[in-house]
């Protein structure tokens, strides 16, 4: 049961009791945390108090008190790229770590999600949120890369598959493929749902293929299969409903 409500609730919480019992989210379907709002951290899931003394020895902040329960299907790397871009655009200008700095932290992790980093950039990634947070004039800056630093430390494999092109939440739409698995039931739903024509009949009409050339990776076969005959896969990683 998920409750799509706003909920007040005292400091120092449990993150279990808000997550799982009020949530209503299973333990098993939850990959992160993220909390402190945007400037704040993303942490793997685990049962602890929400309070400031343990989001600061856990390399977050309680920030704007809110916390986001994050599942295996998102990307970190991507969700801290969309982070820093939100931040970027809050900066006043003033100071050029924070100014330029942040913009040029969200294109490198752009690159990432784009699957166009080159082998040097975990460690540029890493040098560049250092200087934001240690020059930064204000606490914008220097907290702004929050999302980036922690997921680096905690979420270092999955930074790592992205040089590679290959993105374990199965989400960034440049690092996955669609494909049609047998035994397909030839039901055609995928083909007439497809928007871009990308689910063709091979020759003779026994078997439903993609053409990834064609693919817009928007989801609409894999949504309309009644039977779970589409795949999605970002080479090793296979797309799991959780
Ligand atoms: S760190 Fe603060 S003062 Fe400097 S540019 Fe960012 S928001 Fe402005
Ligand atoms: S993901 Fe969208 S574009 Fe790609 S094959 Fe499926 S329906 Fe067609
Ligand atoms: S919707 Fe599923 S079962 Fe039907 S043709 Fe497409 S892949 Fe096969």
């Amino acid at each position: 049961m998920n409750i799509p409500w706003f909920i007040e609730v005292p400091l120092g919480i449990h993150t279990k009791v808000l997550a799982e019992q009020i949530g209503g989210t299973g333990e098993t379907a939850i990959k992160a945390l993220q909390i402190g709002g945007p400037s704040g951290g993303i942490l793997p899931y685990s049962d602890f108090a929400l309070d400031y003394e343990t989001a600061a020895s856990a390399g977050a902040i309680m920030g704007s008190g809110g916390l986001v329960v994050l599942g295996h299907n998102r990307c970190l790397v991507d969700l801290a790229r969309h982070l820093v871009g939100f931040m970027a655009k809050e900066s006043c200008g003033k100071c050029t770590v924070c100014r330029d700095g942040l913009a040029e932290l969200e294109n490198k992790l752009l690159s990432l999600t784009l699957g166009k980093a080159q082998d040097n950039i975990l460690k540029e990634i890493k040098e560049l949120s250092q200087v934001i947070q240690e020059l930064s004039l204000c606490g914008l800056g220097r907290t702004a890369v929050n999302p980036v630093i922690s997921t680096l430390h905690h979420f270092l494999k999955e930074y790592a598959a992205h040089v590679k092109g290959r993105c374990p939440a199965v989400s960034c739409k440049p690092l996955i493929d669609f494909e049609i698995i047998l035994p397909c039931r030839m039901c055609r739903a995928c083909y007439t749902v497809c928007p871009t024509g990308a689910v063709k009949m091979r020759a003779g009409k026994e078997r439903i293929l993609v053409d990834r050339k064609l693919c817009t990776k928007c989801w609409a076969c894999y949504e309309v299969c009644p039977f779970h005959y589409i795949r999605i896969t970002s080479e090793e990683y296979q797309w799991k409903d959780s």
